[in-house]
């Protein structure tokens, strides 16, 4: 019935043999579907044969705003190969994230450049794929990142969409992205008492502009905080912003699997 929109199934945290016990709990929970994360290239091949062992799991293939030291400049013939595989559906992980200090032997100023040249990259791939793309932003104060990475999509967003994927708010900032066309989603941080600007987002949002996700291993909801986390977990936040919003659950599935539909060009569930 629902999507995890975002998760790292190839995650260090979810060893390969527990992956079917995973997805049979998720269908469980009524979570029939889930699109994990690559984050660098090594995680790109475990991710894709994810999708190749479970009919449930679809993949996104990038770089993680984290990563890009790491990354080889020429990383992108070996992307768009992993990227033109039938099972993945958009181009990500990426983005900014001037949260994390540089690592050892860069500034700040060419963490962040090299980080705003691959999203940059990113995008350009998936107007060539003919895919969408996920970013991730994060800051330690103020919205730096956001801004940056909206200033990027607003050069694309005639050609490709964008989710900003683990939205917090405030819901002006969710306003630019829908005003480029693109989408955001939200995580268990929405059912969290202090994320006042991330739950009043989730409740303005019109139908069909949000998706869900738990970002699994990371961000579980209550009961299970501090835990890891899990595609299944979704049914809590989706339970959460359904009645928050007012809405029946079976209603809140219909608009946000249409938005999962039509980002990632998947058919109805
Ligand atoms: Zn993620």
């Amino acid at each position: 019935m629902l999507t995890d929109s975002h998760c790292h199934l190839a995650s260090r945290q979810f060893p390969a043999e527990e992956i079917p016990d995973l997805v049979r709990r998720a269908s469980e929970a009524n979570i029939s579907r889930m699109v994990t994360l690559a984050t660098c290239l090594e995680d790109c091949p475990n991710n894709l044969a994810l999708t190749e062992a479970h009919p449930e799991i679809f993949c996104a293939i990038g770089i993680h705003p984290t990563d890009v030291c790491e990354t080889p400049d020429d990383y992108m013939t070996q992307l768009q190969l992993h990227a033109q595989h039938p099972r993945c559906v958009a181009i990500g992980e990426t983005g900014l994230d001037y949260y994390h200090p540089a690592p050892d032997g860069w500034t700040e100023e060419a963490y962040n450049q090299r980080q705003q040249d691959f999203l940059r990259q990113h995008f350009e791939l998936a107007c060539k794929l003919g895919k969408n793309v996920v970013i991730h932003t994060r800051d330690r104060s103020g919205t730096a990142s956001f801004d940056d990475a909206l200033a990027i999509y607003s050069e694309f967003s005639d050609r490709a969409q964008a989710v900003f994927h683990c939205f917090l708010g405030p819901q002006e900032n969710m306003h630019k992205v829908l005003d480029l066309g693109g989408l955001v989603s939200f995580t268990a941080i929405s059912t969290f008492k202090s994320a006042k600007d991330c739950r009043e987002s989730a409740i303005a949002a019109p139908a069909g502009s949000f998706m869900l996700e738990t970002d699994a291993p990371y961000l579980a909801p209550a009961p299970h905080r501090g835990k890891r986390c899990e595609p299944g977990h979704t049914r809590l936040t989706a339970d959460f912003i359904a009645d928050a919003r007012g809405e029946s659950l079976e209603q809140l599935a219909k608009h946000t699997e249409s938005a999962v539909c039509s980002f990632f060009k998947l058919p109805p569930l």
